[in-house]
């Protein structure tokens, strides 16, 4: 991997490939720190999603600046992506603006998802001025359709505050900053996915993430993509061809059932600005047919210092609240996780994600160590792909 070309730090650089070795070969015990980590700032959020899945957002305090230092310390010199966010509204978090200002001492690629209900002017200087890559929750393309879905959210308002930051850089012309609709899609939306791209195109955005609907739990009967494995795909190419012509990047999972949407993105066929921030790579190791590198290369935070592996959330490693980073990354259960042949079933628990195989199919990965075996395929829930 030719990282020259990034501004990351020295010490980030010989992370990044030190991770890459040791996943490759698959040591259960790691030198290097992880290339991309999630800290969330709060679990709050003002609406009332469909989608949401409320057990995973029950802390009702931020995380501690004092908290947030510690993890500051221990990781951010060395990763190559700092996500401030994982589960809630991160511009809610009473100390957002502190947290992600540290931003600046560092080279790492900064990133957020927020549901652009509430962006205060100050924010959204902030965010362009810092160079973020901004990602929107975005579901829908009409008023009707996206407050149905993410309910108590203003369409009118969110519109607004996506062309406030745009105004914004217009004015201070961040290299860095970057802004993307990220599109959660179920059968009860799978419709608009090329009606969101078209609207993208309208409002001069040029990069569209569609992800399936998988809140983690046990979905609503009726709302999963494979339930109709045809129209899904039908929509997301159609959807596809909208974003080639328009230049639009775009990306939506690769399989369904047994239908495959190949190419499932168009990140190589023209350059972005952000390609000068974030490699390719550090999307590269997404669980794919029973395979994932997740163990290795990420580790999440949540508010209230629970240490979880992936952005699924499910396997608690430790806590930040009683223990470190150094502590908790090659702890018995960490080796545990990566002592796995197969991911299917991952420290006993069924992975949507390695299970229905949303491999962004866009960058070189690693041959999975022993071909696992996949469950039988249940038509019932889809998987989400996490973030550039
Ligand atoms: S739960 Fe899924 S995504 Fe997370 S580490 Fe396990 S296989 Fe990977």
């Amino acid at each position: 991997m030719d990282l020259e070309r990034y501004p990351f730090s020295e010490a980030v650089k010989k992370n990044f490939l030190l991770n890459e070795r040791e996943f490759r070969q698959r040591k259960t015990v790691l030198e290097s720190y992880p290339i991309k980590i999630y800290v969330e700032p709060t679990q709050k959020c003002q609406l009332n999603c469909i989608t949401c899945d409320f057990s995973r957002r029950s802390e009702k305090d931020d995380m501690s600046l004092e908290m947030f230092g510690r993890i500051e310390r221990d990781l951010f010199s060395h990763v190559a992506e700092v996500n401030f966010y994982f589960v809630g509204e991160p511009a809610l978090a009473k100390d957002i603006r502190k947290m992600i200002s540290v931003s600046e001492k560092y080279t790492f690629l900064p990133k957020i998802f927020i549901n652009a209900n509430h962006l205060p002017d100050d924010l959204a200087e902030l965010f362009v001025r810092l160079g973020f890559f901004v990602n929107v929750s975005f579901d829908a393309s009409t008023k009707e359709a996206f407050e149905r879905i993410r309910r108590e959210s203003n369409f009118e308002s969110i519109l607004a505050n996506i062309r406030k930051l745009q105004a914004a850089q217009a004015r201070i012309g961040s290299p860095r900053f970057h802004l993307r609709l990220a599109c959660t899609i179920g059968q009860y939306n799978i419709e608009e996915a090329p009606r969101i791209v078209r609207l993208a195109a309208s409002m001069g955005l040029r990069d569209v993430m569609f992800g399936a609907y998988d809140s983690g739990a046990e979905l609503e009967p009726g709302r999963s993509l494979g339930l109709d494995i045809e129209r899904t795909v039908r929509c997301f190419k159609e959807a596809k061809a909208i974003a080639d012509r328009e230049k639009i990047r775009f990306s939506c999972p690769a399989q369904f059932g047994a239908m495959l949407i190949m190419p499932n993105n168009n990140w190589r066929d023209f350059p972005l600005p952000i390609d000068r921030f974030a490699p390719f790579e550090l999307e590269g190791a997404n669980p794919f047919k029973g395979d994932c590198g997740y163990p290795w290369i990420e580790m999440g935070v949540r508010s209230n210092g629970q240490i979880v592996s992936c952005c699924q959330r499910v396997h608690e490693m430790g806590s930040y609240a009683r223990e470190s980073f150094h502590d908790v990354w090659n702890n018995a259960r960490y080796r545990e996780l990566r002592r796995q042949k197969s991911f299917y079933q991952c420290l006993g628990r069924e992975c949507a994600m390695a299970v229905y195989s949303i491999w962004s199919g866009g960058t070189k990965r690693p041959a999975p160590r022993k071909a696992a075996k996949a469950p039988a395929e249940k038509g019932r829930r889809g998987g989400r792909r996490s973030g550039l």
